[in-house]
């Protein structure tokens, strides 16, 4: 029925012109002149290669780009995907969200992204390890990576394994670089990488929307409650981002009811064991035949089902004109980038669903990857130098006061008042801090500007006009 109801008047747009319009529809809100948002706008560099692997007895050709979308900030940085779905027009949008997101969360890069067109879970792997490594020198060759150029990290179907082979094969063309090990981010923790990168994604997106569900007006609009206690959850994709925020905000209370995956979506009202069904389809690569709750063969289907709060977490256009009339969470919080289409978008605003925009609500990512870049820079691991200073600071303190008063501070308070902060501690504070922050900036920005009317357009505006300020200062643009 409602599908009849609500109409959109626009139509279905390509990835890359669902950015641009979504960069036009802020635009005017930011009071800049029209030369510099054009130059802010177009995409600076592309780089489509093509190379032979061998691969069995035969030989293949694979299609690979990069994408730097702005140097208005440098290095450029974003991830790189394997897909069969890769294309020119998904990297230049991707490489867009990327400058926007970087500078909305305050992490100081340029946007880029990579993309080699492969299926992942097909190839042997030792065909990826050398698609991998030949991209990588490939890149080298055109001067389209390095610590102070450009900086990849993992996406939609690499993680720290591609990584630590794309730093190995950089430092083999590149000994003896000294900030080499910043040349690629979301490595092993073993090769230089950083504690927490890895669920950094999705720590983001629950702490995103523990932020977003805080605010009592805006709940009340929304008939919930405050917080995400008891918020019913559907996730799509059981990948590093949507495992990682399915497994995270069920430690926040809420209950993630759906997980649905590419083949078959799993549904149980009492709540998923997320690390339970996570380990089933590690073994069997499939979530079908999953022993607890019920498993749906209509998996799109599923994301339909009633909620609270959908998070789509697999690729983009999951939500388009055929399906939104028929979603039924109050909000969806976008940890895929592009999962709604513009049309689809105008549909779910009507219904009045609280869209939280991509570019914020999976920034975690690139900003534990900024992170990992300056602690391989600065050659050192957050908390080294200060962590037993602290504790004995702390100590002298616990003395002072019991000293003073005259009685005890319990053995086990005190360890727990005086813990110096370890890596991952540092890692997640900056990253609760920057995700709370940056949704503060885009909540008082709507507020302010009262035309504005959703969060992404708020979103992009206050991320343009970061944009705008750093072209300003350069006095490029009077
Ligand atoms: P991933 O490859 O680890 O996982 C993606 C998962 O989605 C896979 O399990 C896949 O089977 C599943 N999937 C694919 N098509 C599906 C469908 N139609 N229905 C249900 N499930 C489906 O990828 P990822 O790194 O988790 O990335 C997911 C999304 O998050 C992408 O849009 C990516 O650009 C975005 N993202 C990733 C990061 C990161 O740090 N990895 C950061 C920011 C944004």
């Amino acid at each position: 029925m409602a599908d009849k109801i609500i109409k959109p008047n626009l139509k279905e747009l390509s990835f890359s012109d669902s950015v641009s319009y979504y960069f036009d529809r802020a635009a005017p809100f930011t009071n800049s002149p029209k030369g510099l948002l054009d130059q802010i706008k177009a995409c600076n560099s592309i780089y489509k290669m093509n190379f032979p692997v061998k691969w069995g007895n035969r030989v293949e050709v694979i299609e690979a780009y990069r994408i730097q979308h702005s140097h208005h900030r440098m290095p450029t940085k974003g991830g790189i995907r394997y897909s069969l779905q890769v294309d020119q027009d998904e990297v230049m949008a991707l490489a867009a969200l990327m400058t926007y997101k970087c500078a909305l969360v305050d992490v100081p890069f340029g946007g880029a992204k990579g993309g080699i067109k492969i299926a992942p879970r097909k190839a042997p792997v030792e065909v990826l390890e050398n698609v991998t490594r030949r991209y990588t020198a490939e890149l080298l060759k055109k001067n389209f990576i390095g610590p102070g150029i450009d900086v990849p990290a993992p996406d939609y179907g690499t993680g720290e394994r591609e990584m630590a082979w794309i730093l190995d094969t950089y430092m083999t063309l590149r000994p003896g670089e000294l900030d080499g090990y910043a040349c690629v981010t979301g490595k092993p923790v073993s090769q230089n990488g950083i504690h927490g990168r890895t669920e950094a994604t999705g720590r983001g997106v629950v702490y995103a929307l523990n932020e977003v569900c805080s605010h009592e007006d805006d709940m009340k609009k929304l008939g919930l409650s405050v917080g995400l206690e008891g918020k019913r959850v559907i996730v799509q994709g059981l990948g590093n981002v949507g495992y990682h925020t399915a497994r995270i905000i069920r430690k926040y209370g809420a209950k993630v009811i759906v997980v649905a995956e590419s083949d078959g979506a799993v549904y149980d009202e009492k709540g998923i064991d997320i690390e339970h069904l996570y380990k089933y389809r590690q073994e069997k690569k499939t979530v079908k035949g999953y022993p607890k709750g019920k498993v749906l063969a209509d998996t799109a289907g599923a994301l339909e089902l009633d909620c609270d709060i959908l998070i789509p977490a697999a690729l983009e256009r999951q939500l388009t004109i055929k399906n939104a009339a028929r979603i039924k969470a109050k909000i969806i919080g976008e940890a895929a980038n592009g999962p709604i289409t513009p049309a689809a978008e105008q549909i779910l605003l009507k219904k009045g669903i609280l869209i939280i925009p991509d570019i914020y609500i999976n920034a975690g990512g690139v900003t534990v990857s900024y992170f990992e870049w300056l602690k391989n820079l600065s050659h050192v691991k957050f908390g080294r130098m200060q962590k037993r200073f602290e504790e004995q600071t702390q100590r002298n303190f616990i003395k002072l006061v019991e000293d003073f008063t005259g009685k005890h501070v319990p053995r086990n308070r005190i360890q727990q008042i005086i813990h110096g902060a370890d890596e991952i501690d540092l890692v997640n504070s900056g990253l609760e801090d920057t995700m709370i922050e940056a949704y503060r900036d885009i909540r008082a920005f709507k507020k302010r500007n009262k035309g504005i009317g959703d969060l992404r357009t708020a979103a992009f505006a206050v991320s343009i006009n970061k944009i705008r300020d750093s072209y300003f200062a350069m006095g490029i643009f009077p």
